[in-house]
């Protein structure tokens, strides 16, 4: 018998993972705010709920796919929320990317309730969500993970078990700096090289082979040449990874200096507007200081 799924959260991300968890065979029902998301699942073969909490009591394991830590916890902990609905003995993922300290203040709360819980974070974009192979950073018991693993292989191709509850945050906000410095210097560099009457994609096709290479820049690059920001992951969830970064390095003692350069730069892009294009428009920046245009055709 497969498990019953719920799962909450049907944005970008959300919509594409719990279409393979239809597609892999597990009951599933699902609960958004965006009753078009809702809709889209339930002629895929989903049910519907009304709440956090029916979901919960109709299903053996939760899963939330929401934008940061305040929705998380609302919808885990808050009025008609999971915690209200949950059975003993079932399972909450989250795998939103969200503030670990705050991951491991809901786990207590369902750990009262005899619910354990995982964070499991993941990369890999819209585009690995839709193939099914996003990389997945699960944090929590190691039994736990285990009794799991077929529903990650649903959803994803590279799934580590790297701790404790809230270890996966932890390891995804290491990955979300990693991506916006790289993103960073793809704009900064580019700059250089356009302003010195170079075309973007030869640039491109010298230097993809070598040490310079990334997937940033084979998935990135081409959005940047194109002006095409149609999210993929917005502006304002990466601002909100490394306002994460910033906020628990500090109580680790780690100094961020280029992360927390980054982190304004999307500020600055979230006070033009901008906080739902894709988050390869932080070349934009590097861009207007350089009074030049990354493009080709
Ligand atoms: P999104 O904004 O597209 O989707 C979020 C969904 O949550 C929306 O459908 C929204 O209606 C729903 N929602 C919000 N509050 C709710 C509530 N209280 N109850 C029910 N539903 C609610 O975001 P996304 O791009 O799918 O990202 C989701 C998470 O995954 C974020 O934490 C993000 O940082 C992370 N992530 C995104 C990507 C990406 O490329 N988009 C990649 C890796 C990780």
């Amino acid at each position: 018998m497969k498990k019953r799924i719920g799962f909450v959260g049907l944005g970008i991300m959300g919509r594409p993972m719990a279409r393979n968890l239809l597609k892999a065979g597990y009951p599933l029902v699902v609960f958004d705010l965006n009753k078009d998301a809702m809709e889209d699942l339930v002629k895929a073969g989903a049910l519907a709920a009304h709440s956090s909490k029916e979901v919960a009591e109709r299903t053996d394991v939760i899963i939330t796919m929401l934008p940061d830590s305040p929705e998380v916890k609302e919808v885990i902990l808050g009025k008609d929320g999971v915690i209200e609905g949950v059975r003993r003995d079932s399972v909450v993922i989250d795998m939103s990317s969200i503030n670990p300290l705050v991951t491991q203040e809901i786990a207590r709360a369902l750990n009262g309730k005899g619910v354990k819980m995982l964070d499991a974070p993941v990369s890999g974009g819209e585009t690995g969500a839709i193939q099914g192979t996003l990389a997945i950073m699960v944090g929590g018991e190691k039994k736990v993970f285990e009794d799991s693993l077929e529903i990650f292989r649903a959803m994803g191709k590279n799934i580590v078990h790297v701790g404790e509850i809230g270890a996966g945050g932890y390891v995804k906000l290491v990955n979300q700096i990693i991506v916006a410095l790289n993103i960073a210097s793809v704009g900064e560099a580019f700059c250089l090289g356009v302003k010195a009457g170079l075309d973007p994609q030869v640039i491109y096709q010298a230097i993809r082979g070598g040490l310079a290479g990334s997937q940033v820049l084979e998935t990135k690059a081409p959005m940047i040449f194109g002006r095409n920001f149609k999210p993929g992951f917005k502006i304002k969830l990466h601002q909100k990874d490394l306002q994460n970064a910033l906020s628990t390095a500090k109580d680790l003692g780690v100094p961020l200096p280029l992360s927390s350069f980054v982190q304004q730069i999307f500020v600055s892009l979230l006070t033009e507007g901008r906080g739902d294009e894709d988050h390869s428009a932080l070349a934009t920046f590097f861009e207007k200081m350089a009074k030049v245009e990354i493009k080709s055709e």
